[in-house]
């Protein structure tokens, strides 16, 4: 077990926030893991685990142990005419497991095309877009707890999954390191195009009936276009979730703007953050090094060195300014470190 010493660890998360690791490991298997885990325990120090860093802000530098997962394995466990089982392991890369389902005609995650991360941080806040989540594939993890090293199966139902929300969120946060992630995929896969903009994207590619293969590409093309690329402006994608209102809430927002975008879902109402955002005048806002992506206001942005505080002082601008403006409480999607 060898540790790098205060690692500069800009490279390790999209935002690209200087900050070091007290102690840092790539870890390559099981072995590896628990042996790391083991020391900690006995030496009484924090372990932190990092994925692709595409959805952790670094305020200071990391005290502990930072663990790069490289655990790496695809398994297919089970499977009929209809499903197939695949493990993947957590250190793979999301958007190359779907590129592999989607190569594979398996179908259920081509519109989760193009999310940055490892498969291992996908059940953290139930990964979602174009109309999909995690929880739509997921059938249970594999995790190991970081004190007594027991390991357990989580099923859908233990995971507990909300909207960007699971119980590794919430009661069971920092507890445990999930090793694998095991999806139920569809070897008859019918298209979910009804979201947003795929349609008109696949009509631009000039495709009427589309196959799996044409949504991961339309899905791929939309967010290329709309999303800056954190390999040239470090960000951590949505800043915030998108908050959902109780109807009575959102009767009193319609009166005052009529043209407020809006989707009701099954408790409430869910409002875009990024249109309580960008009416809040913060579109493009850009203080030194930091600020909010000129096209997509749910982006806060490091154009270079900035530091992981100035980005969370703005969030917590941004929350202040639509609280006073909506009464409407942002929640950071971004885990702050
Ligand atoms: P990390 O940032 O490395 O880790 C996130 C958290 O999970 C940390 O607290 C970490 O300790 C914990 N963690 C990581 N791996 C493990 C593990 N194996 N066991 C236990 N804990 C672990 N998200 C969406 O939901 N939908 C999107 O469409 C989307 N688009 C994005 C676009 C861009 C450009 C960017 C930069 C981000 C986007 N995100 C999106 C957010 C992000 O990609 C996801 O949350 C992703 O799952 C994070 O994976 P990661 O491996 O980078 O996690
Ligand atoms: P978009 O398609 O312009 O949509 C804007 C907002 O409208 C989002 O809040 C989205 O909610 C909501 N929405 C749109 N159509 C909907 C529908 N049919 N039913 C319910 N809600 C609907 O958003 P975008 O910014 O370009 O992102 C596209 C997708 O990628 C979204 O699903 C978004 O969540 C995801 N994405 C996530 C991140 C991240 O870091 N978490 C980053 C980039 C993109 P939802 O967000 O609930 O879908």
């Amino acid at each position: 077990m060898q540790f790098e010493l205060n690692k500069p660890l800009k490279d390790f998360n999209t935002f690209h926030i200087e900050a070091h690791a007290e102690k840092l490991i790539c870890i390559e298997d099981e072995a590896s893991l628990l042996e790391t885990v083991a020391f900690a325990k006995k030496e009484k120090i924090n372990t932190h685990f990092i994925g692709g860093g595409s959805n952790i802000l670094l305020t200071k530098n990391v005290q502990g142990i930072v663990v790069i997962n490289q655990l790496k394995g695809i398994k297919i466990i089970q499977e009929n005419e209809e499903f197939v089982m695949v493990n993947f392991s957590s250190g793979e890369n999301w958007h190359e497991c779907v590129l592999w389902a989607v190569e594979h005609n398996y179908g259920g995650i081509e519109n989760l095309s193009l999310i940055p991360g490892t498969i291992g941080a996908s059940p953290i806040q139930n990964i979602g877009a174009y109309g999909v989540e995690l929880k739509d594939v997921f059938h249970s993890l594999e995790a190991i707890h970081l004190t007594s090293f027991e390991k357990k199966i989580f099923t859908l139902e233990e995971c507990q999954f909300g909207y960007r929300d699971s119980i590794f969120k919430q009661q069971e946060k920092g507890n445990w390191f999930i090793l694998n992630v095991t999806l139920q995929l569809t070897k008859n896969p019918v298209c979910n195009i009804n979201y947003g903009n795929i349609k008109d994207e696949l009509l631009k590619m000039n495709i009427e009936y589309p196959s799996i293969q044409d949504v991961s590409k339309a899905v791929i093309q939309i967010r290329s276009s709309k999303l800056p690329n954190p390999a040239e402006i470090g960000n951590a994608g949505s800043f915030f979730k998108n908050p959902i209102v109780s109807h009575s809430h959102f009767e009193e927002l319609k009166s005052l703007y009529p043209e407020i975008p809006f989707f009701t879902v099954s408790n409430g109402v869910k409002i875009p953050a990024a249109w309580l955002i960008e009416k809040n005048n913060w579109k493009g806002f850009k203080e030194g090094d930091y600020g909010v992506h000129k096209n997509q206001a749910l982006v806060l942005v490091n154009y270079n060195n900035a530091k992981g505080n100035d980005i969370l002082n703005l969030s917590t601008q941004i929350i202040t300014s639509v609280q006073q403006a909506f009464n409407i409480t942002l929640e950071r999607e971004v885990n702050i470190w």
